[in-house]
Order: structure tokens, then sequence, then C-alpha cells
């Protein structure tokens, strides 16, 4: 019998690519982002030119990627994809943009990741569309300029603030994607469920929306651990009843908060007394990466009022307490 190991990664990927709207049409909420970008693609369309370079923010699994991809197939432009991290040297951001064709949409994933030279590189081909090929090395080094086809880039960071701003300043548009309403979510699921056949009631999907932590990403992923639990332990239908049993049994709580944000607010309640506390300190309590902490957990928490950022530090609110169930003024344990 032949093993086949299955990376749960790239099972992941796949689930959500089959899932990813094709057009603006298409795109759930995030109206004026939507509203902003149609008209810029629709202008360059109609001068024939290629449109402004693109920035898009915000918290993962807010629809980025998908928003690059709607871009492409929108100019009918082939799409190139790659990420910050992928471009180390100058050398790797070279062979990209001088292997373009004309029109190509490049989609650069976590752009503030990208190496330093590499951005410098990247500000040439932004606004000259050239790129500067050194030759030689130390005093008798030259630039050769090398034209290449006008392009436009699609960068996409959880953290606008990192980016240098000679780069942030070379997009003509950027487009802040916020956390989703749960009536978008709920809009989103019904899709998703349409499209991989599940048949789900509106309580369920209204309880789906509720604990997705305002992102798509989460809200596609808990249908289908919903959907698992509704075939093996239920009727087969995703209901309100199948909603809460499968969210329980993967540790999603009611207002959302999975095992990593509560992992945060009880280290920040129970052992540094609801802070203020550095953001190195508390990652290295809960075990994880500081920028795991900063981009995937806190943004939800300070939006749903659990924390709050000052220069010294991170604050439990009450709110926080509460929702663990402690009392500040006991200095409870849990
Ligand atoms: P990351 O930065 O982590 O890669 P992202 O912001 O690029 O995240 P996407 O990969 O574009 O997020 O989206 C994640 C999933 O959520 C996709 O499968 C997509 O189908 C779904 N999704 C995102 N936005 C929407 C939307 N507005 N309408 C419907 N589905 C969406």
């Amino acid at each position: 019998q032949r093993l086949t190991s299955v990376n749960a990664d790239s099972v992941e990927r796949a689930a959500e690519a089959a899932l990813r709207p094709k057009g603006l049409g298409e795109f759930v909420g995030q109206a004026s982002v939507c509203d902003q970008l149609s008209l810029v693609l629709e202008a360059a369309q109609g001068r024939g030119r290629v449109p402004d370079h693109v920035l898009l923010s915000g918290p993962p699994g807010l629809g980025k990627t998908t928003l690059a991809m709607i871009i492409a197939s929108e100019l009918g432009s082939p799409l190139r994809l790659t990420s910050g991290p992928a471009v180390q040297h100058a050398g790797d951001l070279a062979a990209i943009l001088s292997s373009l064709e004309e029109g190509e949409v490049l989609f650069v994933d976590e752009i503030h990741r990208m190496a330093r030279a590499a951005e410098e590189m990247l500000y040439v081909a932004m606004e000259d569309f050239r790129v500067d090929v050194v030759v030689g090395k130390g005093p008798g080094a030259t630039a050769i300029p090398l034209e290449i086809p006008a392009f436009t880039l699609v960068g996409a960071t959880t953290r606008s603030g990192l980016l240098p701003a000679p780069l942030r300043d070379r997009f003509g548009f950027t487009g802040h994607l916020d956390f989703y309403s749960s009536d978008d979510l709920v809009h989103v699921l019904h899709r998703s469920a349409k499209l991989l056949g599940i048949e789900a009631t509106a309580r369920g999907t209204e309880e789906i929306a509720t604990r997705s932590r305002g992102t798509p990403r989460i809200a596609n992923r808990l249908l289908r651990r919903v959907r698992d639990w509704a075939q093996v332990r239920g009727e087969g239908i995703v209901d309100q009843k199948a909603a809460k049993a499968a969210l329980a049994v993967y540790e999603v709580d009611m207002r959302g908060l999975d095992r990593l944000d509560r992992g945060v607010l009880e280290i920040l309640c129970t052992r540094f007394g609801g802070g203020p506390v550095g953001l190195n300190t508390l990652a290295v309590s809960v075990g994880e990466e500081p920028e795991t902490v900063e981009t995937v957990a806190e943004p939800f928490l300070v939006r749903e009022g659990f924390i709050s950022r000052t220069p010294r530090g991170r604050i439990a609110t009450a709110a926080a307490w509460k929702h663990l169930g402690l009392n500040p003024e006991r200095g409870d344990n849990p």
C-alpha cells in the first residue's frame, strides 16, 4: 500500500482557491475600497494605460490576494505572484521585473518584508519602468539601465506603517481593508456553502459569522469544520446546533476568540496584572513570534475593545477581564 503524505497547508490553500471571488461584482463587502478601485481600473483602461500601483493593507485573511487576482482579471492581464520574504536580493527582483509582460500585474505579498537593496530597485522600476543592473564591483561598478515593460504593482501588507515613505509614496492608490461585518460574513458563507454544496440554515451561518473574527478566511474555514461535525455527528446540515457544537470542539468562543487570542488575554491579565506590558515580553510568554501576536491576534482584540495599546505597552481592558470571568481587584488566576 502506498502512503501519501498530505501537506495540511496546501490542502487549506486549495480549499481557499476554490472559494475566491473572480470579479469585483462577486467580492463581498469593503464597498468603498471596491468602488475606488473600480474607478482606478476603469479610468486607466479608458486611457489605454496601465493603472497606478496599488497598495492593499489590512490584517491577514481579509482578501488582499483575492483583490490582486481580481485586478488582473478585470484588466485581462496576466498576474505574477511573489512575496517580500522571497525577494531577498536585488537580483531576485531584477529577474522578475525583466521577465514581466507588457501590462502584467505583479503581486508582492508581505511587501514590508522585502530586502532593502531590492526595495531601492523597486522604486526606480515603479516610477520609470527601468531596472539599473549593476555590473562589476567596487569603484569600477557601473549601472546599466534596462527598460522594462509597463506593469502594475499590487503590494500587500499587514503593516503599512512599516513601509518606508519613499515606497509608500509611489503607490497611486492605497486601499485599507477593514474587518467585515457579520452581515457581510453571512453573505460570504452563503456563497461558499453554495459553491461547496453544503446545506446551511440562516441561524447556522449567523452563528459562524459572529464567531469569525470579522475575517472571510476564518469564516470559510469554520464553515468547513462545522460541515465536518454536521456530517459525522449531526444531520448533515449546517444549522445553529451544529455550529455551536463544532465551534466548542475547535475552542472558538462566543466572541470568536481562539486559543491564541485567549492565551494573549490570559497572560496579560494573570501574569502581568493587566499590563502595561511590551509586545516582545507578551509574545515570549505566549510562545509566539511578536509579529504573529501583533498582526494576527492584536488587531482583532483591539477592535473588540479587549486590549488597548499605549506608549508603555499593552493593557487589558475591563471587557477582557470580564470575558475571561476574572476580577482585576482580586488578582484572579483562572
Ligand atoms: P493573507 O495576507 O494572509 O494572504 P489575504 O488578505 O490575502 O490574506 P485572501 O487570501 O485574499 O486574504 O482571502 C482569504 C480567503 O477569504 C479566500 O479564500 C477568499 O475566498 C475569501 N475572501 C476574502 N475576501 C472575500 C470577499 N470579500 N468575499 C468573498 N470571499 C472572500
